[in-house]
């Protein structure tokens, strides 16, 4: 049978087994395997030579039980409707997994951001705001950056939102620059949650992380960010780092902040002095400690995963590996952190942002990292607990956790 391959039917798929270990009632189950709310629009913008081009957008809120929905928009060529879907619903089970008041949701348009100017890329973020801004509010839905969306764009968005309604509203959308009201820590937040959780995931394991290596597939914020933290906090060693354009390795190491500036000043990361190119297949496959695949959906599949080598897949990418390559993890000792885990630390600073918007009130960075660690931790030894009194993988476990939690909401609202 050819492997499922589509995101949303991944998440459908895995929300059902979790249904089913959890004896949710048919009605329940059946209502957290679709969005509460689509929406679908079609956005004419001005290009910088006078031309109109035509793009496609959505917005989903995919459940809203447990609070506003909350989700990045993803600017994205090979972006449709079931990605956004399937990742709202990560999304839904991503606040529900660190327990944050809010719900899911994700948007995204169908573009190449790197075929934009700036100035098109302020016409297009302010015309998104317009179509779907009716389904935007922080108490209806809060908006966040994802794949190829920056803080500069949070920005524009968030003006346009202000524009339409003629009132203040910081907190409509997260992931902002600081002097609009972004939080202290929300840039590094996603790749710095993961890194607590590997942290607690190498004590569990009895694993000494220090010196030992680690792989990125994805040198963008998540994957940048792990890569530096990964080598402030534990005290590993970076091996091997990829982007869309390539790789490089060294199996001695590669100075973390170097490859940033490289990946900043050349835009990708090959070229790096002192490193042989890898490709993104050869990379996966390295034996390291710690694989963090930090880059897009379906990267480690049937085909590849009996030559995953790593003891630690840390998933900052959302759906980085499908379910069945996951029961072969589990059977060769792979310690998954699955992705609505490992990659909460971008909403719960997100969440926080939040918090400090309504109130008017910001927090310094100490505060940040305090709550952020202790989110995560607590977190983790929840899933962890579940995981051993069941006997399944964390991602299993973590989605009993969630799916339980925004099931009791539905029900106490008297949805289902
Ligand atoms: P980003 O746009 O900053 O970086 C993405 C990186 O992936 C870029 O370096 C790009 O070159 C690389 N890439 C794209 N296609 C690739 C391919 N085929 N092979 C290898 N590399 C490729 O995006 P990001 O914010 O770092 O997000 C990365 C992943 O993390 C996504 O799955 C996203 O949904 C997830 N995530 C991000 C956040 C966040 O706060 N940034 C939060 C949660 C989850």
């Amino acid at each position: 049978m050819a492997e499922i391959l589509n995101p949303f039917q991944i998440a459908q798929k895995q929300l059902d087994n979790a249904a089913e270990k959890l004896g949710l009632d048919s009605a329940t189950h059946e209502f957290l395997r679709w969005p509460m709310q689509e929406l679908k629009v079609t956005l004419p913008v001005k290009m910088d030579d006078g031309t109109t081009r035509v793009f496609h957008a959505f917005r989903i809120q995919y459940n809203t039980a447990r609070g506003p929905a909350k989700g990045g928009i993803r600017w994205h060529p090979d972006e449709t409707i079931d990605t956004v879907r399937a990742l709202a619903a990560w999304m839904t089970w991503k606040t529900s997994v660190v327990d944050i008041p809010l719900g899911g949701g994700k948007g995204g348009v169908v573009c190449n951001p790197k075929e934009l100017t700036e100035t098109e890329k302020e016409r297009l973020a302010r015309a998104y705001v317009r179509a779907v801004g009716r389904t935007l509010g922080v108490t209806k839905d809060v908006p966040a950056p994802d794949v190829y969306t920056t803080p500069q764009i949070m920005a524009w968005m968030m003006d346009e939102y202000e524009t339409l309604t003629g009132e203040h509203h910081p907190g409509v959308i997260t992931g902002k620059p600081i002097p609009l009201g972004g939080s202290q820590g929300r840039a590094d937040a996603t790749a710095r949650g993961g890194i607590y959780v590997v942290q607690k995931a190498s004590k569990v394991l009895n694993l000494d992380l220090k010196g030992s290596a680690m792989a990125i597939q994805g040198f963008g914020n998540a994957g940048q960010n792990a890569a530096r933290i990964g080598e402030e906090l534990l005290g590993m060693k970076l091996v091997a780092a990829s982007d869309s354009k390539g790789g490089v390795y060294n199996p001695k190491g590669i100075d973390a902040n170097a490859l940033i500036d490289h990946k900043i000043r050349t835009g990708r990361v090959n070229g790096f002095p002192d490193a042989e190119a890898i490709s993104n297949k050869d990379l996966l496959e390295l034996e390291v400690s710690v694989l963090f695949p930090a880059a897009l959906e379906n990267v480690i599949t049937r085909e590849n995963v009996s030559r995953i080598r790593c003891k630690i897949l840390c998933e900052l990418a959302n759906g980085p590996t499908t379910p069945s390559a996951d029961d072969i993890l589990y059977e060769k000792g792979v310690f998954v952190l699955p992705d609505f885990l490992a990659n909460a630390g971008g909403v719960t600073v997100s969440y926080l942002e939040q918090v400090q918007n309504t109130y008017n009130l910001y927090w310094n960075l100490t505060e940040i990292h305090f709550r952020l660690k202790e989110t995560m931790h607590r977190a983790f030894d929840r899933v962890y607990e579940m995981s051993q009194n069941n006997r399944i993988h964390m991602r299993n476990a973590a989605y009993l956790v969630s799916v339980a939690r925004v099931a009791e909401a539905c029900k106490l609202r008297g949805w289902t």
